[in-house]
């Protein structure tokens, strides 16, 4: 079973994908928690490329290419071993991220990048996918409390500086990735508190594991 996590940063992704790896773990099953871009070494050395902000140049041939080799490498060195093994995986971000940020949020061909994606994955899919969804500004502002503020402060990197209607597009593009796949995706409203979002993820993959 190969789930994933979708939204805009600062949505809650990375914490609630932790809560179900935990609840699933205590039910006994073997998790794999992981990232894109990134996951491997290779990966997250084309991720630091990506996301460096001083790479102002880059074209967006080059980031949906760079996007989808760290896919390529990450897919094949690790997700499809895990499950093959029969690991459940958790992945922080996958297929529509490309969709929802270079396709809808660059304005590039939606089939195209679908079509590099899968060349990158070999056809692999999500079983299900989580796509957190907060209002454009709620997101924004989580980000900048982020980066202002406190021990854990850090840089915005180069996608989270872009303009506001970029973001927007991201999100819309989020909802028509949900429109078009009603059976894989389900949209989970994160402008709520953790335990709320966490006990409706639950309560969806507990069905999707009695399947
Ligand atoms: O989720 P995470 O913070 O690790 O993502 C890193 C950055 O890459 C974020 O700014 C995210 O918006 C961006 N991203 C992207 N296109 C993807 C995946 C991630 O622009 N396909
Ligand atoms: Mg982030």
């Amino acid at each position: 079973i190969f789930i994933t996590f979708e939204g805009p940063d600062g949505a809650g992704k990375t914490t609630q994908l932790k809560q179900l790896a935990e609840g699933l773990k205590k039910l006994g099953h073997d998790v794999l928690v992981t990232r894109e871009p990134g996951g491997t070494a290779i990966s997250d050395q084309i991720r630091s490329i990506i996301l460096d902000p001083a790479h102002k140049e880059m074209v967006d041939q080059a980031e949906v290419l760079l996007y989808a080799a760290s896919r390529a490498q990450h897919v094949h060195q690790l997700i499809l071993p895990a499950l093959q093994a029969g690991r459940i995986v958790l992945c922080d971000r996958f297929i529509d991220a490309s969709v929802a940020y270079q396709a809808y949020g660059l304005g590039i061909d939606v089939d195209q990048v679908k079509e590099i994606s899968r060349y990158a994955s070999s056809g692999l899919q999500a079983t299900r996918t989580y796509i957190l969804d907060v209002p454009v500004e709620v997101s924004l502002a989580r980000l900048h409390h982020r980066a202002g503020s406190g021990s854990d402060a850090q840089q915005l990197d180069r996608i989270e500086q872009k303009h506001v209607d970029y973001h927007s597009r991201v999100r819309a593009g989020f909802h028509q990735i949900a429109a078009d796949h009603p059976e894989r995706v389900r949209v989970v409203d994160a402008n709520r508190s953790e335990e709320e979002i966490a006990a409706d993820i639950w309560t969806d993959c507990n069905q999707l594991l009695e399947e």
